[in-house]
Formats: structure tokens, C-alpha cells, sequence
């Protein structure tokens, strides 16, 4: 385990003008590690690597001026490194004085950008193997540590699952993508640079569909994505000593284990109107990659880390305001108070005539004082000083390659939820269903099993398996702390059966209610329990009339209330009629009879 004392750390660009070259005349060929399909996929094309050798070496020409040029407009759509619209806004020459008094209505402009870990085999360029919260140093290797003499090799799952998010999200996959190097100094970086993509990202211009739950106001919305682009993680430092922070540790531990694990930056368009909608993109983005298995998508294992950019500036100037970026939510509820936390905040400064206060930098969420803090000051974007990887050819992916993953993906979940409304389903339940791609399957087998057993008589049990499924079920795993529906004693087929007894009127809803705890206790077939008991409906008008006529022979003084006027009493005569009935009388024929026998 490597120790380091706690001295101030700052951000270097380094310059590695020499050094790069040096690599670049030594590049090899870029081997993926799972080979099987290396031939048909990714295949070496030498006419286009010299092509994109010489498009980088222009590129490259133009990097230092990027700004500048940027700036004053004098950029090639070619050249045009890929900036999001919020980073192009800030380019707008746009010096106009624009009044702000008490009454000035402000807009917030906000964008997310995501890292999402991969869940693959082995890191993106070597064969390490990573698992949250193994002993410290254990899964690193002289790759992932950037050992003099090793090379990178790309990892061919990496590329799978960046695909398949970047379908999923829409997004254009280039044919030919490139990595390149991203040079900063932190003890957590072994290499002194890390690997990603910069101008040519995997996939690009997309979009995402999210929805609002109705309990917090509703709604739709489509988020742009910018561009996702596949990059290596750094390790972790642990702060000791102190109150565990950096600024008050005595030494920190530095962990390389997360060094090279892959991950998939996502970079949105600013389209986000308030904190419940990046809260539902950062859901929404969270299910997408459970689906795929792509990730597990766990924030406070930090497997997704979400880092938004907020700006406000009053309505009708065309200038944004200064970018904050705000990091460090563990959840999605403080994601919402969070970035309405720091909205609210540079609006305030605005209107108290403190707008200069507003500086660019990264700010942490304090959960504990509800309120966004300083972290550092912000980096800008020509510090990294990014060259081209001269270890790793540029990336292939042929539209054949594209289109047979997009084939093996699983149905998403905006695929399922169209799905679930054209079967009727009520917003709430397929909300509630979506949540958990194992509720989804086992909804599923519910449905599959009972067209199976119902093919004498077809019975639609959709909505009452949902409605089920969404309350007592769910209420019941999550009261036994089971952790999913399969760990039930009632399987999809004997819950199929129950919604089928209560849909096809053999029991009431209300019976239904009554035995189910039993039946969740000690499973077992429910018609069975249902015949056992005795609970079969009542559906026989002789036996019906029966009934009624016995409840109305036992209350003749209410019966004759009734016929003098006090028509309220029908409520009385139909509930003791059903309870006479041990809750058996179907309900509508009862409700018949007893209206003839009263009025008569
Ligand atoms: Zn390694």
C-alpha cells in the first residue's frame, strides 16, 4: 500500500511535446483481449488510420488555438472540437449590460455529465479484474500502473457495453473513433495522464426521453446528448486522520484498484428546466444500464457519478451566466435539492447585485447543511493538454458490428412502458413495474402463464396482476426484506391462478384479500385453498335469493323503514347480505335480487 503525505494538490499541465512523439513512432497495433471476433469487427484498415494520422496532425496544429479560434468564429466545422452547447454558449461575445432589479426573472441553463462504470471482465486496457471494496492494491497490474514498456490493449466487452449505452440512448456510434491522453497530476493517477476520447467519442447526438412522476408534478421531457465517449477511472485516495476530508487529514492512502476500470462519460445537452428533471435523467439513465447489465449503476458505490452544470441568467439575455459544477450526490433526491439548492443561490447573488461572486468551480453537495460548498477552483479545458493515444489504434465499428449488438439488446425500458400502457396498465402501476427489471419478468411470466392455463376461456388478467403485483405483493417482499419477487412462496403460475379466480368472478376481490396472506405464508395452488375453504363464489340466484330473503326475514323493522321512505337502508341489507353470505354473494347478483325483494 502506498502512503503519501497529505501536501496541497494542484492540477499540472504538463508538457510532453517530445515524449509523445517518441510514443507516436513506436505504436503498435491495438489488440482488443477477447479476440474471437477481433477479424470481423474491429479490423485494421491502413488506409484510414494514415488518413486519421494526418487529420490529427492538422487537429493538433489548431489545438493550442482552440479557444481563440472558438471564440471568433474561425473554425472549420471539421476542426470544430465537439463542445457541448452550454461550453459553445459560453464562447458568445456578448458584452451587452443587462439591468437586474427584485423583479428580474431568471432562467437556469443546466447539463449533466455522467461517468458510468462498466461493468466488464477486466479493466478497459489490461487484465485486471476490479470489485468494489477489495483489500487496496490487490487488482492492479504494471498496465493499469503505466509501467514503462507495457501497452495498452482495449478490451472488446468495453466496447460492447459503450455501444450498447449509446444505442440505448440513441446516439449516432462513429465508425471510427479515437482515444487520446488527458494529462493531469493527482496522486489517485498512476500513469500521470489518462485514457479517453476527445474529438472523435464513440457516439454522439442523441437523445433521451424521461418522464416526471406524477406525485412530483409530472411530465415529459427529451434531454440532447451531446456525445458518450469511453475513458479509463483513476484510483481513489483515502483521507486519514482528521475529520477524513483532504483538508484536515494527516495523510492519505492512496488505492489504485480503480485505476483502468472503464467507464462511459455522457455529456448531455443543457435541456433540464429544474432538479426533479436531472433527477429523472439520472433514473432513467440508472435503468437504462441495469437493463443492459452494462453497469450496476450504484451512486453510492460511486459505479455512477453525476457532475451538473448550473448557470441561471435573466430571462432575455442572450449571455449565460457564470458555470458552477455541483458533484458529490449520493442520491437522486438530493440531486433535485441540490441543483435547485445552488439555482436558487446564484439568483440571489444575482439580484444582490453580487453576480461577480459567482465564479466558475466545482461545488459538493453538503447533505448535512442542505446547501452546495466550495470544492476547488475549476479547471479549464486546454490544461489537459490532450495528444492523440499513441499506444492504441483508432477505434473500428463497422455498422454491421453496431447493428448486431443492437440486436442482442434486451427490451429497454421506454420499450416496456409502451408495451404496458397498450395493455391498459394505469401510469402508477407501470411506473412502479419498470422500476425493476425483476418485477418486469416476473409481471411478465405472470401474464405468459395464464394465457397458457386459460385457453378453454380467455381470461385478460392484465391489470389485476398489475394491481396486485404493485401493492401486496411488492408491499409484502419489501416488508420481508426479500430481495425480489422471486424469493415468494406464490410462483408467477399460482399467482396467475388467483388473479384468474378473482377476474373470472370465482372470488371476490375482497376473498382474495382475505386468503392471500395465507397463501404468501405457505404458497401452494390458490383455487385449491379457495375449494378448501369453501370461498367459491356464490353465483346460483336461487341460492342468492336465499340469502336475501333471510337477512330480510331477520330485520323486518328496518325493512319496513325502508319501504316507508328511509331508501338509505339499502346499504344496511346489501352488507349484511354479503356477510350472511360469508363474503361469497357475488356482489352484482346480489345487489339485483335484493332491489326486486325490496320494492315488492
Ligand atoms: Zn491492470
Amino acid at each position: 500500500m502506498a502512503t503519501m503525505n497529505n501536501t496541497t494538490t494542484t492540477t499540472a499541465s504538463s508538457s510532453l511535446t517530445s515524449l509523445s512523439s517518441h510514443f507516436r513512432r513506436s505504436a503498435k497495433k491495438n489488440e482488443i483481449n477477447n479476440s474471437t471476433k477481433e477479424a470481423t469487427i474491429f479490423h485494421q484498415r491502413e488506409e484510414t488510420r494514415q488518413q486519421h494520422q494526418q487529420q490529427r496532425r492538422r487537429r493538433r496544429r489548431s489545438a493550442t488555438t482552440t479557444n481563440a479560434s472558438a471564440a471568433s468564429g474561425t473554425k472549420t466545422a471539421g476542426e470544430q472540437l465537439q463542445l457541448s452547447a452550454l461550453e459553445q454558449s459560453e464562447l458568445i461575445d456578448d458584452t451587452e449590460d443587462f439591468p437586474i432589479d427584485a423583479n428580474t426573472k431568471f432562467e437556469p441553463t443546466i447539463g449533466i455529465e455522467t461517468h458510468v462504470q462498466l461493468q466488464t471482465k477486466t479493466k478497459a486496457f489490461c487484465g485486471c479484474q476490479y470489485s468494489y471494496g477489495a483489500n487496496a492494491n490487490t487488482q492492479i497490474c504494471p498496465i493499469c500502473m503505466g509501467h514503462p514498456g507495457t501497452y495498452p490493449k482495449l478490451s472488446e466487452e468495453v466496447v460492447e457495453k459503450g455501444v450498447q449505452i449509446g444505442v440505448a440512448l440513441n446516439c449516432k456510434i462513429r465508425e471510427v473513433s479515437k482515444f487520446d491522453r488527458k494529462q493531469y497530476f493527482y496522486p489517485d493517477l498512476p500513469k500521470g495522464y489518462q485514457i479517453s476520447q476527445f474529438d472523435e467519442p464513440l457516439c454522439e447526438h442523441g437523445n433521451i426521453k424521461v418522464v416526471i412522476p406524477v406525485e412530483e408534478g409530472g411530465g415529459e421531457a427529451t434531454i440532447g446528448i451531446t456525445r458518450a465517449h469511453l475513458e479509463e477511472d483513476a484510483g481513489k485516495l483515502n483521507h486519514v486522520g482528521g475529520s477524513g476530508n483532504v483538508s484536515t487529514a494527516t495523510h492519505s492512502l492512496a488505492d489504485y484498484n480503480r485505476a483502468g476500470v472503464a467507464l462511459l462519460e455522457i455529456v448531455t445537452e443543457p435541456d433540464f428546466k429544474n432538479g426533479k428533471e436531472v433527477s429523472a435523467y439520472g433514473q432513467e439513465l440508472r435503468r437504462i444500464v441495469r437493463y443492459l447489465k452494462a453497469s450496476d449503476g450504484n451512486l453510492n458505490e460511486g459505479s455512477m457519478r453525476c457532475d451538473v452544470n448550473v448557470s441561471v441568467k435573466p430571462v432575455g439575455r442572450k449571455r449565460f451566466g457564470t458555470k458552477v459544477e455541483v458533484k458529490n450526490m449520493n442520491s437522486f433526491n438530493a440531486m433535485t435539492r441540490a441543483i435547485d439548492y445552488e439555482i436558487e443561490r446564484q439568483e440571489k447573488l444575482y439580484k444582490e447585485g453580487r453576480g461577480d461572486e459567482i465564479v466558475q468551480e466545482t461545488r459538493t453537495w453538503d447533505d448535512q447543511n442542505q446547501r452546495t460548498v466550495t470544492m476547488r477552483k475549476k479547471e479549464g479545458l486546454a490544461d489537459y493538454r490532450y495528444f492523440p493515444e499513441p499506444d492504441l489504434n483508432p477505434l473500428v465499428c463497422s455498422q454491421a458490428y453496431v447493428a448486431n449488438v443492437r440486436k442482442e439488446m434486451p427490451e429497454l425500458p421506454n420499450e416496456i412502458r409502451d408495451r404496458y400502457k397498450a395493455l391498459g396498465l394505469p401510469n402508477g402501476d407501470v411506473q412502479v413495474l419498470v422500476e425493476d427489471e425483476n418485477l418486469v419478468r416476473f409481471y411478465d411470466e405472470i401474464l405468459s402463464a395464464n394465457s397458457r392455463s386459460s385457453e378453454e376461456k380467455e381470461v385478460n388478467i392484465s391489470k389485476q396482476a398489475a394491481n396486485w403485483l404493485t401493492n401486496d405483493l411488492l408491499a409484502f417482499v419489501k416488508n420481508e426484506k426479500l430481495a425480489t419477487p422471486y424469493d415468494l412462496k406464490l410462483n408467477p403460475e399460482e399467482i396467475a391462478e388467483f388473479c384468474f379466480l378473482i377476474e373470472n368472478g370465482e372470488i371476490s376481490g375482497k376473498i382474495g384479500k382475505d386468503i392471500l396472506p395465507e397463501l404468501l405464508l405457505n404458497g401452494g395452488s390458490p383455487r385449491a385453498l379457495v375449494e378448501e375453504k369453501g370461498l367459491m363464489q356464490i353465483s346460483d340466484p336461487a341460492e342468492i335469493e336465499k340469502i336475501v330473503q333471510k337477512v330480510l326475514d331477520m330485520n323486518p323493522n328496518q325493512l319496513e323503514q325502508y319501504r316507508s321512505g328511509k331508501t338509505k337502508l339499502k346499504g344496511f341489507f346489501v352488507g349484511a347480505c354479503l356477510r350472511e353470505s360469508g363474503g361469497r354473494a357475488n356482489p352484482t347478483l346480489t345487489d339485483e335480487i335484493l332491489m326486486q325483494k325490496l320494492e315488492n
